[in-house]
């Protein structure tokens, strides 16, 4: 697998967006939200990753987006 953004060997893949990325690529770094849930009072936790792999051009949302329409 190539880097997204150039010919470097990937050595990892974007948490967020799924592209490959080389070693300058993969640099940076950004919280990433494995799992949200309710927890007592009804208070909303996540679970997060504070250093996981990200190519540094797409853009995360900080906050789960709600999908109504998959249900
Ligand atoms: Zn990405
Ligand atoms: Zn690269």
């Amino acid at each position: 697998m190539k880097c997204f953004f150039d010919d470097g060997a990937a050595v990892g893949v974007c948490r967020f967006c799924g592209r490959g990325v080389c070693k300058e690529h993969a640099e940076k770094r950004m919280p990433y939200i494995t799992t949200v849930y309710v927890g007592a009072s009804n208070t909303p936790k996540a679970v997060v990753v504070d250093d996981a792999l990200w190519c540094g051009e797409c853009k995360p949302q900080a906050q789960p987006v709600p999908m109504p329409e998959i249900y």
